[in-house]
Formats: structure tokens, C-alpha cells, sequence
């Protein structure tokens, strides 16, 4: 086990910010710890890294006890904490050589790294001068260098534009082959393109806890469809397999199939055969986008 984490119950004075949480992380998985802002996310990823203490409960991570052997715990954890603070006036070499120096790293490996997170082109510049999404490649290269068997990724994503989004996340993705990651999100569809798995937390506790592939087998569809025209929800109920159809703006409707089969195509010739138009129509993995809405409702 990598990562485990039992009963672990936070107080800040009066609130809690974590009530009674456990699960534990198999070596190799990457695994998406979802939940809105609040829901204790980074108070679990503090807890787990070492820099603040449970009021209640145990943490191992790569089996070392996190009450007697917190050194060779972070040292087996890389970490990109929230907001990630970086040292803004120092050259990206200079700064993961500082940083490597602590760990004593040789040369050559920070170059391997630098290259990894894709920061060649941008190795010679001072942090200030990039954007948030190399930063970020910054930080993560900076949690890489000693080769740790555990990454815990505090919101990675945040502030990035679609673009660099894309990048970091199929970064996650590469590196998390040969490691163990943990990494939090509020943001539904970065689970669903980077995870194995998913916990969900809110208000302090574990809501659910899933494999991706479970909750994609799911026998349901769900196709959002936009027609040219407003229509009444009983001229849907023709279509075949409709489980249900909800109306989300005006002429948008988001339908539920009782079937894994894709139903688009369906759709498409229904809206044609009524001298409808689809102005837009889209499969969605509504099952863990569903389970979320209403769990956090
Ligand atoms: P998330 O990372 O999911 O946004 P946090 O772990 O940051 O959530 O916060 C969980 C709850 O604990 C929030 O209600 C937050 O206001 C509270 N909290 C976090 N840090 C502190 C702190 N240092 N002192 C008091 N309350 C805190």
C-alpha cells in the first residue's frame, strides 16, 4: 500500500475540516481527490505530506508511520502544495539546483527532469517571466527531483488556460506510469481525463470512493442535444430507449438513455425526421458528473 489513511479527524479550534476520513492508495494508482472548495482537501494533502498534524488518527505512506518516521515518509513523497510558492527572482536552473541541492542530486538528473516537464525551451528564465502554467511545471519538477515513489499534487490545474491545461494534465498522466499519484481537483472533468479513480470528499468526509471504469460501464447515457427550435418534453418520449429528458436552457436538453449503446445517432435522425435541426449534440459521462452533483447538492 502507498498510500493509508485511517480515521483521520482534523480540528481547526471549533471546526472540523475533517471527520473520521480513511482510505488507502495502491502503489501505481493515480487517483483523483475531488471536491468543492472547503471540502478539505488540502487540510488531508497537509496531513499526508507531514506539515500539519491530524488531531486524531493514523497516516502511512510508503508503510512509514507517519507519528514515528515523518523524515522517511517526506522523503518518499514528492509535493506541490496549493499556490505553489516559488522563489519569483531566481532562474528556473538555478532554483530546482537549489532545491536538488537539499536532496543531492546530481546535475545531470535535474536536466532529466527539466526535460521531462517539458521546461527545456524555458529553463533559462527567470520564474517571474513565465506563465502560470510553466510555473507549475516549476513546482513539479521540483516535487520530482528526488525521484520520490509518491506524488501528492495540491490543485495543479489552477489558473491555467485550456491549452496549458491540457499539457499538465498529460504530464500527470506520463508521470504517473511509474509512480503513485494523488492529486486534488474541484473540477469534474480533470478526473475523468487524467484518474484511475476517485474519492470524493465533502464537508470533511469521504462521499464516495469509485474506480472510473465502474462508473463508465454504467448502463446509462446521457446526450446533451441542442435543437433550432423550443419544443415540448412529450414529442421526445419517441425516442427509443428514452429514460428521461430535462429541459437545461430553452432549446438544450440533456437525455438519459437506459442503454450503454450510443444514442446520437438516434437523436440526430429523430431531430431530422421532425424537420428539426441539432445545433449541437454531445455524449457525456454524466454517471460521475451526476454522482457529484448530488452528493454536493
Ligand atoms: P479545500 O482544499 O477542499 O478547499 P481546505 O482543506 O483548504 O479545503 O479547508 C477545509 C476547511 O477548513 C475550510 O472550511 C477552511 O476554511 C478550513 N481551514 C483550512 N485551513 C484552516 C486554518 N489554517 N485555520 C482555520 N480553518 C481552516
Amino acid at each position: 500500500m502507498s498510500i493509508e489513511v485511517k480515521n483521520i479527524t482534523k480540528l481547526y479550534g471549533e471546526q472540523k475540516a475533517l471527520n473520521n476520513v480513511s482510505f488507502s492508495i495502491e502503489k501505481g494508482e493515480i487517483v483523483g481527490f475531488l471536491g468543492p472548495n472547503g471540502a478539505g482537501k488540502s487540510t488531508m494533502m497537509k496531513i499526508i505530506t507531514g506539515y500539519i498534524n491530524a488531531s486524531e488518527g493514523e497516516v502511512f505512506v510508503n508503510n512509514f508511520d507517519i507519528s514515528t518516521h515523518k523524515l522517511e515518509l517526506q522523503k518518499s513523497i514528492g509535493y506541490l502544495p496549493e499556490n505553489n510558492p516559488l522563489y519569483l527572482e531566481m532562474y528556473v536552473r538555478e532554483y530546482l539546483r537549489f532545491n536538488a541541492s537539499v536532496h543531492k542530486i546530481p546535475k545531470d538528473e535535474i536536466e532529466n527532469i527539466i526535460a521531462k516537464v517539458g521546461l527545456t525551451p524555458e529553463a533559462h528564465k527567470k520564474i517571474n517571466q513565465l506563465s502560470k502554467g510553466y510555473r507549475q511545471r516549476v513546482g513539479l519538477a521540483a516535487a520530482l527531483l528526488h525521484n520520490p515513489e509518491v506524488l501528492i499534487l495540491d490543485e495543479p490545474t489552477t489558473g491555467m488556460d485550456p491549452n496549458q491545461l491540457a499539457e499538465i494534465r498529460s504530464l500527470i498522466k506520463e508521470v504517473g506510469k511509474d509512480k503513485t499519484v494523488l492529486f486534488s481537483t474541484h473540477i469534474l472533468q480533470e478526473v475523468e481525463a487524467v484518474c484511475d479513480r476517485v474519492i470524493l470528499i465533502h464537508n470533511g468526509q469521504i462521499i464516495a470512493d469509485k474506480n472510473l471504469k465502474e462508473l463508465t460501464e454504467n448502463k446509462e447515457q446521457v446526450i446533451e442535444v441542442e435543437f433550432d427550435f423550443k419544443i415540448e418534453k412529450q414529442f421526445l418520449e419517441n425516442i427509443p430507449h428514452l429514460k428521461s429528458a430535462h429541459n437545461l436552457h430553452d432549446t438544450i436538453w440533456e437525455l438519459t438513455f437506459d442503454t450503454s449503446k450510443d444514442m446520437r445517432p438516434a437523436v440526430f435522425d429523430f431531430a431530422h425526421d421532425n424537420g428539426l435541426k441539432t445545433l449541437n449534440l454531445t455524449a457525456k459521462n454524466k454517471n460521475l458528473e451526476k454522482l457529484f452533483r448530488e452528493l454536493t447538492a
